[in-house]
């Protein structure tokens, strides 16, 4: 089985139904097909400030919700990125083979620099790609698994990989970015033409993946449309109304023509009600499950410890031959 790899940052009180249509249900797919290696990047959170309490709880919150969106630790490998400890021990290695110019070529960095204030951005989120670099590498997948954000920080990761194994003799399998083309792009309910994220401002344009069906209704039924009143699916002049049958065929796997000549003649708010009922059916199970872990901490974070197990005998192993091959002395 070829081996892929795939994270979401613990950066929010949820995930958001963009996070699961357009990423974790890939995975969920994936996991069957391939050796599939799932983490919460923790490490990469703190390169912007958290606290510490949060992040505690968010890093849990994530598990929760990748485990109750379908990810089966038994078929797959999910840890949380600091219990495995060569992730930081290889990013400095890669640190010390990547060129500054090459780094502040990272458009993210200047994306995310100026939020934080560009004074105010810290190191660590100017290190960020070749921190993650060194999550892909050490694993030594085949594919990530990605959003067409991501390409330019997989791209640096096959350069890193290629220049060590010229360097210092074959190593790193070269990975490829597998861009998710076909996965659903879901947008901000308030705001139909900005991706929902995270990040977002305002909360009202998002659906969480905890919330519970009151919340998906309301924020369904505010959704922004159109003065218009023809359910008919057009990226460029209806944008509201597309993100809602996007969302409506990737729960419902019924495609969007079928939807909207079913829709015919109907006004918005059908659409809407039949919407809301349909993501709060969807996600009832998934919050119930993720609430249950959620109940027995001590008993999610062994899962995670026992992921985190896995997960550092293919990294040790790795590390051992990086560390070796730059020189370091074999300790044992
Ligand atoms: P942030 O605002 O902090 O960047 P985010 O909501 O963009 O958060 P990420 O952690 O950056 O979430 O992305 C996690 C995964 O979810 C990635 O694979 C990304 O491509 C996917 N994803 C994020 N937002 C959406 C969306 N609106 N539609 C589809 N997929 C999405
Ligand atoms: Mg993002």
């Amino acid at each position: 089985k070829h081996r892929v790899l795939s994270g979401m940052q613990p950066s929010a009180d949820s995930l958001h139904l963009g996070n699961y249509l357009g990423a974790l249900v890939n995975w969920v797919r994936m996991q069957d097909e391939y050796d599939a290696v799932f983490f919460i990047p923790d490490l990469h959170a703190i390169t912007v400030p958290q606290d510490p309490a949060e992040l505690a709880r968010r890093t849990r919150v994530t598990a929760a919700q990748y485990i109750a969106g379908g990810v089966d630790v038994d078929k797959c490998t999910l840890f949380v990125q600091s219990q495995v400890p060569e992730h930081a021990q290889l990013a400095w290695v890669l640190n010390c083979i990547t060129g500054m110019g090459e780094a502040a070529r990272m458009t993210q960095f200047k994306d995310k620099a100026q939020k934080q204030g560009s004074d105010h951005a810290s190191v660590g989120l100017f290190t960020y790609p070749i921190l993650q670099a060194a999550d892909i590498l050490l694993y030594q997948p085949h594919g990530v698994p990605v959003g067409e954000d991501q390409r330019q920080h997989v791209e640096l990761s096959r350069d890193l990989a290629n220049r060590f194994n010229s360097r210092f003799g074959e190593t790193f399998q070269v990975p490829e970015a597998f861009i998710q083309k076909e996965s659903a792009k879901i947008y901000d309910l308030q705001n139909p033409t900005a991706k929902m994220s995270k990040s977002a401002e305002s909360p009202a344009g998002l659906i969480n993946l905890l919330d519970d069906p009151k919340t998906v209704a309301k924020r369904i039924k505010s959704a922004v449309t159109d003065t218009e009143t023809e359910i008919r699916y057009d990226r460029e002049n209806k944008p509201g109304v597309s993100n809602l049958l996007t969302i409506y065929s990737a729960i419902s796997g019924t495609p969007v023509e079928k939807i909207v000549s079913d829709y015919e003649g109907k006004m918005y708010g059908h659409l809407k009600v039949d919407l809301a009922e349909l993501v709060s059916g969807h996600l009832a199970p998934i919050r119930e499950r993720a609430n249950e872990l959620l109940s027995d901490p001590a008993e999610l974070d062994r899962l995670l410890a026992h992921g985190a197990h896995k997960a550092r005998e293919i990294a040790s192993a790795t590390l051992a031959d990086v560390y070796s091959k730059v020189g370091f002395l074999p300790y044992r």
